[in-house]
């Protein structure tokens, strides 16, 4: 299936990038937050954060925090988001995974979705929830 990302990255298709070696590559996004607004890719085409394996995520993360100190630096950011989509309902639009560095800029925007407070009990349950499935599945998380 066409993919915009991949396109990007074979110089298919045109964007404004920002770095790139091996394994990674950084553009501007062209809807930006705010101005420098950042995406940063794995060269090689994964859906998300679930199946990006891990020592590729290991050289993404580390190029995402190198660049997210550049742009801040550069444009004077007072800070940043970095944020990843992950399906349709959290908001992803493009299903090559990528990371989004938002500079950020004293009184630019809020976001600020409404909290929830947990009943009684609710906080073990989830917790309780979550943990029984940790257990089942930790054998194939390498730390
Ligand atoms: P997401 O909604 O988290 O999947 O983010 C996808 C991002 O990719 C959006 O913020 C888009 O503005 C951005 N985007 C889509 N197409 C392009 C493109 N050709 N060049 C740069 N950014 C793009
Ligand atoms: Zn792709």
């Amino acid at each position: 299936m066409e993919c915009i990302f991949c396109n990007i990255k074979d110089k298919k298709a045109e964007a404004e990038i920002i770095f790139e070696d091996e394994h990674v590559l950084a553009f501007l996004d062209i809807q930006p937050v705010n101005y420098g607004h950042t995406l940063v890719i794995p060269k090689k085409h994964y859906d998300n954060f679930l199946t990006v394996p891990k020592d590729e995520l290991d050289k993404l993360i580390h190029a995402t925090q190198f660049i997210a100190g550049v742009v801040k630096r550069s444009l004077k950011a007072d800070g940043f988001n970095i944020i990843s989509n992950n399906g349709h309902t959290a908001g992803q639009s493009v299903y090559h995974f990528h990371m989004h560095i938002i500079p950020r800029f004293h009184n630019d925007f809020t976001i600020k979705p409404m909290v929830k407070a947990y009943a009684s009990g609710a906080l073990r349950e989830y917790g309780e929830q979550i943990r029984s499935l940790i257990s089942k599945y930790k054998d194939i998380y390498i730390g």
